[in-house]
């Protein structure tokens, strides 16, 4: 039988269980723990003999039929669903890092996860190296034998910079390191990260899939298709787990004791975004496109940056990687920071905030707000600039949201 579509099959994703009242969708299982007939049974489920769930900060079943939605619209071996995109990545790097190992990445990262790598895990003895990922000789030569990941975001935010993800994987392979990609800016049905080569892909679904912002959350998707005897730190483990080594690593032991599961309550908020997403990304990013291409037409912008615009130096790449229409977000410079805050202010429709791929369109000026916190030089080194807005857009009306830009500009 043909497999169905994303639209299809992320609706009518079976449930584990059936429901005892025949519940249409997933209920909300508010729990903290589950009781059992025997003290045998409560052995086997507690020595993992058994699926059952014990205690909702290891499994929960609205959370579990979360996951599996994710699992059979991406084809992972696994998902493990975490309450933020931060917890999804730092649950990933503490599972696969140990200290006096490195991860080879770029300086172009989101705030926070530059902030874990350089300054959480560099406290226990990792390294950071920040090369140029689109430079596949420049990373080849970083990778060495305590590599022990190479880690991109696949658009990074603000620069919209896109490396070459087969090329990365590639030397990945050739080394022996898991490629982990960050891919929070382009959904699962646009995008295959196991087909392009990554073997971890971690996303905060608090972006797209949360669906209007409700919630926060992470997912660690694994597609089991690293081979963790090449491992450092797995390596042993590996003789017996395989390909579920990395998973079984997280899930019998760091997602345990770092305590950051999902909460049922957000995991059926996301559920419900989960199921409109391939709708809501289809108008919001053909909406950017047209944005795009109105503001490289307007007086008092500079530059416009989206990779879907011929303009940008990775176009081809990007379209190749992502389709025509790469995701709802995109940057545009001002001629100075104190026009990006005449700007901000004078938005009526288009909302300041932070957060990316709301219902509705959020503008933010990045250098002052999520890199507010790093020096000039760092924001310098990281090409963050001072004229640069990012806009997310969401479901309003292009004339509407163009209309608003107009007058902010003037
Ligand atoms: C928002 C974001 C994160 C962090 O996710 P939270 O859910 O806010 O913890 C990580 N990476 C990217 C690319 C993001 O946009």
């Amino acid at each position: 039988m043909k497999e169905k579509s994303f639209e299809t099959q992320v609706l009518h994703t079976p449930f584990d269980k059936e429901d005892a009242y025949g519940s249409l969708s997933m209920p909300v299982y508010n729990t903290a723990a589950y009781e059992f007939d025997t003290a045998e049974a409560m052995e086997a489920a507690f020595c993992g003999r058994t699926a059952d769930h014990a205690y909702s900060r290891i499994t929960n079943p609205t959370v579990q039929y979360f996951e599996r939605k994710i699992q059979a619209v991406t084809g992972a071996m696994s998902v493990t669903a975490l309450n933020s995109g931060m917890a999804a990545i730092s649950n990933t790097f503490i599972a696969i890092a140990q200290s006096g190992a490195n991860v080879v990445t770029s300086a172009h990262l989101f705030g926070n996860t530059y902030s874990f790598l350089k300054n959480t895990l560099a406290a226990f003895g990792v390294e950071a190296r920040c090369c140029d990922l689109t430079n596949i000789e420049e990373v080849r030569a970083q990778v060495d034998e305590r590599t022990c990941a190479i880690f991109l975001e696949v658009i990074t935010n603000p620069q919209l910079e896109v490396a070459d993800l087969r090329a990365l994987a590639a030397v990945a392979r050739e080394k022996g390191v898991p490629l982990v990609a960050d891919t929070t800016v382009i959904p699962f049905h646009v995008f295959s990260a196991k087909d392009c080569g990554v073997d971890i892909e971690i996303v905060s679904s608090t972006k797209y899939l949360s669906g209007g912002a409700t919630s926060i959350g992470g997912l660690i998707v694994d597609y089991g298709t690293f081979d963790w005897s090449r491992s450092e730190k797995l390596a042993a483990m590996s003789r017996e787990f395989g390909a579920t080594t990395f998973t079984t690593k997280l899930r019998k032991e760091i997602h345990r004791n770092l305590g950051a599961y999902m909460t049922p309550q957000v995991a059926y908020m996301q559920t419900l975004g989960l199921e409109t997403v391939a709708v809501r990304f289809e108008r919001q990013a053909s909406t950017c496109l047209e944005l795009a291409k109105s503001l490289e037409k307007l007086s008092g912008v500079e530059s416009v940056n989206y990779t879907g615009l011929e303009s940008s130096p990775y176009y081809v790449l990007s379209t190749e990687q992502f389709g025509p229409i790469p995701g709802a977000m995109l940057t545009f410079d001002l001629v100075s920071r104190e026009a990006c805050f005449r700007f901000m202010n004078k938005l009526r429709l288009i909302r300041r905030a932070t957060n990316l791929f709301d219902n509705k369109s959020l503008a933010i000026h990045p250098a002052s707000t999520i890199y507010g916190s790093f020096t000039a030089e760092q924001r310098k080194s990281m090409d963050v600039s001072d004229k640069t807005i990012r806009l997310s857009v969401g479901l309003e009306s292009l004339d509407d949201l163009l209309e608003d830009i107009v007058q902010a500009l003037q």
